[in-house]
């Protein structure tokens, strides 16, 4: 029988909603949630292909011995990771989370962290640093007469650069800038400017002063470090123009509320600090190296999905993938949405029920 049940799309920050198309149990498809707000009716090809990810499911909790995954079970991984944790002083714990944790999951692992008694807990922030300020919405960009974006939205986010069509289709004036050759979004702009530093990145963000004015939005999705993103801050503060950072993963915002976004860097030193490293959630490998990782800590992975960084890892549990969640996402704008599990991949803990048995 074909079930349709509506969730969050998992692949960026936008937050458009995904119906998932399940045939007796099984994930079968997706299917665009015709009324969502965002993204009235439509998806993008990444968002259709977030179920892909499934042919890479990890299903039992296991042991992980010369890189091979050894099938065990939850209570004895548990019993594992544990011990590890009664054998170190509470600063010698890391946790990482992810910008794909629910607003619940992130709660509940901080909890645990402050219960354990460890500050040592944050996300990958993909160069963002935490930031509070006013944030423009996806009608402010609609309603825009300039538009600058920095990064390659048209690309990485469709769903937002449809946004910009509409406002240039209003005749907005629409510039772009990146360091790349030539990406989609440059392709569509009025003006490209492309950079190669830091120091060409300030003369590019100096170059396009004149143009802002309270009418105008600040797209962006990349950022080298904290230094740039205060450029392009100031660059909002200074003509009155709106800022909209887009994040990387779905709970990237939610995630930033809560704990602190971490530089490569930051994550290393947390790494090298530690003698139990908890991950949830992500695949330090996509930004991280062997070398950072490798041979450190006693690492126990939350993971729903077999990747490279699998076998660096000492235990795995399987978590819920993010078809199976329940809970809230806060996306790029700041809007919490709710979603229910819309299909039942196996038997397993819940990321909550892992940090709860863990304490
Ligand atoms: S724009 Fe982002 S949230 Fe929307 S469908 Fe594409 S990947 Fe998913």
């Amino acid at each position: 029988m074909l079930e349709i049940k509506h969730t969050i799309c998992p692949s960026c920050s936008v937050g458009c909603g995904l119906n998932i198309v399940s045939k007796d149990g099984a994930v079968v498809g997706t299917y665009p949630y015709k009324r969502h707000p965002i993204n009235e009716g439509k998806n993008c090809s990444n968002g259709r292909g977030s179920i892909l990810q499934f042919e890479n499911k990890i299903n039992a909790p296991s042991l992980v011995q010369n890189g091979e995954l050894v099938e065990s079970d939850a209570d004895s991984i548990i019993a594992a990771i544990k011990k590890e944790l009664d054998a170190i002083d509470a600063s010698e714990l890391a946790i990482i989370c992810s910008d794909k944790n629910t607003n619940e999951e992130i709660d509940a692992i901080k909890k645990f962290a402050e219960d354990f008694g460890t500050d040592k807990i944050g996300f990958y922030g993909y160069n963002f640093p935490k930031f509070s300020g006013e944030i423009a919405n996806y009608n402010d960009i609609n309603n825009a007469k300039f538009i600058l974006a920095i990064g390659d939205i048209y690309g990485e986010n469709p769903l937002a650069a449809r946004r910009i069509v509409l406002a240039k289709d209003k005749e907005a004036k629409f510039f772009n800038i990146d360091d790349v050759e030539k990406s989609i979004t440059a392709l569509n702009a009025d003006e490209y400017i492309q950079f190669s530093d830091k120091a060409t990145f300030a003369d590019a963000i100096a170059s396009v002063k004149g143009e802002l004015n309270e009418e105008a939005v600040i797209v962006l999705n990349k950022i080298a470090d904290a230094e740039d993103f205060k450029l392009v801050e100031d660059l909002a503060s200074e003509t009155g123009a709106k800022l909209l950072p887009i994040l990387n993963g779905p709970n990237s915002k939610g995630a930033m509320d809560k704990i602190d976004p971490l530089t490569k860097d930051e994550i290393i030193d947390l790494i090298d600090g530690s003698k139990v490293l908890i991950v949830v959630n992500d695949n330090l490998l996509d930004y991280l190296s062997e070398s950072d990782i490798k041979g450190k800590a006693f690492i126990a992975n939350i993971s729903n999905f077999e990747d490279e960084f699998t076998k660096f890892s000492n235990v795995v549990l399987p978590g819920k993938a993010w078809v199976e969640k329940e809970g809230t996402f806060t996306n790029a704008e700041g809007l919490t949405q709710s979603f229910a599990a819309s299909a039942d991949l196996g038997e397993g803990l819940s990321e909550i029920e892992i940090f709860e048995k863990l304490a």
